[in-house]
């Protein structure tokens, strides 16, 4: 101690009380961290008004009867303040909204629902199995292509009616891309490689340039087959798509075939199943004819196999296109085909996992 400084006396108990009441009534609390902070400073276990409670026991006599009673007094004030300021900042807090509280470790976890696969994805996992163990294996290609692939190298005439801006989306016209409406583009890609024999499904996204309604859309799904080797007959083609319909529909189905005309394939046809909702009587579905089409299917032309550089004396082979989104509709009677694009988890869940 500086010898010339005047010692200072050691506080009374009532100035040293009073001193803390100032010093408690003079600190700021205005968020729920000033409160706390203030709880810490002055009530927590090392806080100023509990040591001074631990301070007060060495006291004895009457001295200790009447600090005892201010100390009280003190502690019930610095509460009572601590208690009001935290009671306003939680509400002023909620009202902002700015902190949430805190979460409460003993509540249950919430429960998230399993998910479940879109009706797409399981009709197209239905179809690739099937063709997957007769041993074709899955290509896949670009949604944007040029004109030769879309169309050119599969016997488009120049004027047919597909290549029209009505049915296309062209992203450029000069040189041609466009949205592909088939993925017969992904095939001629599989041909244009020359390893053969060839056996490939092509699955994906398509875009057509139509008027969106219940019945169709400007994009869908589908699987398409080729398959090229020597002597390939149509024999074999209908013995793996008739085998396919009963994979889709059961041992009782019965399959036609009608002839039909498709660019690419010559003789092309169409197949179509007895329907299976009311086994060939005629209902709604099959339009009273027992019937309905399930995929367009045919020969490759001699023509599309030259384009893609296949000997067309030596190899043949056939081809067939089937749209997931119709046979969906189908299999599982759904009336809109734009249900499968509002992501509606109503209508998702509904087909298993
Ligand atoms: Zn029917």
């Amino acid at each position: 101690m500086n010898p010339e400084q005047e010692p200072v006396a050691p506080l009374s108990w009532d100035e040293t009380l009073e001193s803390l009441r100032r010093v408690a009534a003079a600190f700021e609390i205005g968020d729920a961290a000033a409160a706390e902070a203030y709880r810490l400073r002055f009530l927590s276990k090392k806080g100023e008004v509990t040591r001074l409670f631990e301070a007060f026991r060495a006291l004895s006599g009457p001295e200790k009867k009447s600090v005892g009673q201010a100390l009280n007094a003190l502690r019930t004030e610095v509460e009572e303040r601590w208690k009001e300021a935290s009671a306003g900042t939680a509400q002023a807090a909620a009202a902002s909204g700015a902190t949430a509280p805190a979460a409460a470790p003993q509540l249950p976890a919430p429960v998230w629902g399993r998910g479940s696969r879109h009706p797409l994805s399981l009709t197209r996992r239905l179809m690739l199995d099937f063709f997957g163990e007769l041993g074709f294996r899955w290509s896949e290609g670009p949604e944007i292509v040029d004109d030769w692939h879309n169309f050119g190298a599969l016997h488009f005439e120049a004027d047919h009616p597909a290549r029209d801006m009505q049915d296309t989306f062209f992203v450029n016209l000069d040189p041609v891309y466009l949205l592909r409406t088939h993925t017969s583009s992904v095939q001629v890609k599989e041909m244009m490689k020359g390893l053969l024999p060839l056996r490939t499904v092509s699955p994906g996204r398509v875009y057509r340039n139509e008027t969106v309604s219940a019945r169709s859309h400007m994009q869908f799904h589908q699987v398409e087959g080729l398959y090229i080797d020597r002597d390939v007959s149509f024999a074999d083609l209908k013995k793996v798509l008739y085998d396919f319909a009963i994979h889709l529909f059961g041992p009782d189905v019965q399959i036609r075939f009608r002839p039909s005309y498709f660019p690419f394939t010559e003789p092309s046809a169409e197949m179509d199943v007895t329907c299976f909702l009311c086994s060939g009587q005629g209902c709604n579905v099959c339009k009273h004819s027992g019937w309905v089409e399930i995929l367009g299917c045919g020969m490759v032309d001699p023509q599309v196999l030259e384009n893609c550089g296949i000997d067309s004396e030596v190899y043949s082979g056939y081809a067939f296109g089937i749209g997931i989104e119709r046979l969906t509709m189908l299999r599982h009677r759904i009336p809109d085909i734009r249900l499968f694009y509002e992501n509606d988890v109503r209508f998702v869940k509904q087909f298993g996992v």
